[in-house]
């Protein structure tokens, strides 16, 4: 699928809006509502919309939320999807709380075999702090066992905030020395209305200082094609990775080769742009399959060619927080 002069590729499918963690920049600050189960998209629909989106060019799908693993009968899903067959790719985005030995091993059966946790720090205190949950024990043992597990890579990725885990930049970097991590620092994206303050946002030029300080000059490293639009580097002797994501000081929209299904049934081309288009519906009124092809193509046209986050004065900027969409 082609979208302006970007191919396509690549579907973030977002299995449910639920998560049992509350992280500060991620939950909305003010009271919500969690989506009616009947307005999600049951697992038989989001694999329909997967085989043709399939059909029609992707060959890679990440799995997010929310929390993933909080929905239930997950792993049946995960079964059917890698059974897909032109699906080259299967990923999952988790914060690792519920998982289990025996969880990532059937993870590791099914041939899933990169996952990405959330961690912003390595203090169980200022872990319960960010997260609401005190579970930085459990997140890290998932995060070993992968490791032992053969899961490669093992990325981690941490949303730096002024104030909050800023000290902690040079020891989340140095867990590559020890680790084939691939340790991604994330500019924080004010999204909805989290309980972080813009002036909280650190930008990758001064994380990356700090390293830098530390360690000395990091070495760029190739990009490979699942590295997303994370800019890798390397300490010098270190086993793993750094990567950057930096979607406020350099926009990737370029590059950007994602369409993400939400948990509403919603194809929404751009995280930070709040255009969506409804295939749910028009597949439980009996759609045909060339008619939810021609809404996912239409859907297409809408990919913007840049985000319009760091414009305070557009009406781009999203109003959704990331668990409905899918981060
Ligand atoms: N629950 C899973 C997890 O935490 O990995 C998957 C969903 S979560 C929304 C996906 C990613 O989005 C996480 O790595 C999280 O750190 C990131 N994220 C959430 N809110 C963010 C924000 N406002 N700015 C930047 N990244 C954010
Ligand atoms: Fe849940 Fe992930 Fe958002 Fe944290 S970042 S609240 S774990 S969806």
């Amino acid at each position: 699928m082609i979208a302006g002069n970007r191919t396509i590729n690549y579907l973030r499918i977002s299995v449910t809006d639920r998560c049992n963690f509350r992280c500060k920049y991620c939950i909305p600050a003010s009271p919500f509502t969690v989506i009616e189960h009947k307005k999600i998209a049951r697992y038989e629909e989001i694999l329909k919309i997967t085989k043709l989106a399939c059909e029609l060019g992707i060959t890679k799908v990440r799995i997010t939320g929310g929390e993933p693993f909080v929905r239930k009968n997950i792993f049946s899903f995960l079964e059917k999807l890698c059974a897909i067959e032109c699906l080259n790719d299967v990923s999952i985005t988790t914060n690792g709380s519920l998982l289990t030995r025996g969880k990532i091993e059937k993870l590791s059966y099914l041939g899933i075999k990169r996952l990405n946790f959330s961690l912003d720090t390595l203090d169980p205190e200022k872990f319960a702090r960010i997260t609401g949950r005190d579970r930085f024990q459990r997140v890290w043992e998932s995060i070993i066992t992968s490791h032992e597990l053969g899961i490669s890579p093992v990325k981690i990725n941490a949303v730096v905030l002024k104030g909050i885990n800023d000290d902690e930049i040079v020891d989340l970097a140095a867990l590559t020395l020890d680790f084939p991590f691939h340790i991604r620092f994330i500019e924080y994206m004010p999204m909805g209305d989290s309980a972080v303050e813009k002036g909280q946002q650190m930008l990758t030029q001064e994380i990356k200082e700090k390293i830098e300080s530390r360690f000395g000059k990091l070495t760029s490293v190739k990009q490979t094609d699942n590295d997303g639009p994370a800019k890798k580097f390397k300490i010098a002797k270190a086993q793993g990775i750094i990567g950057f994501i930096t979607p406020i000081s350099s926009h990737f929209c370029d590059d950007c080769n994602r369409l993400r299904l939400t948990s509403r049934g919603t194809l929404r081309p751009c995280l930070l742009n709040n255009y969506e288009k409804d295939i749910l519906n028009p597949l439980r009124n009996s759609a045909s399959d060339d008619e939810l092809k021609r809404i996912i193509l239409s859907a297409l046209t809408k990919k913007p060619s840049f985000h319009g986050l760091n414009d305070l004065s557009s009406k781009t900027i999203p109003i959704s927080h990331m668990t409905s969409i899918g981060g």
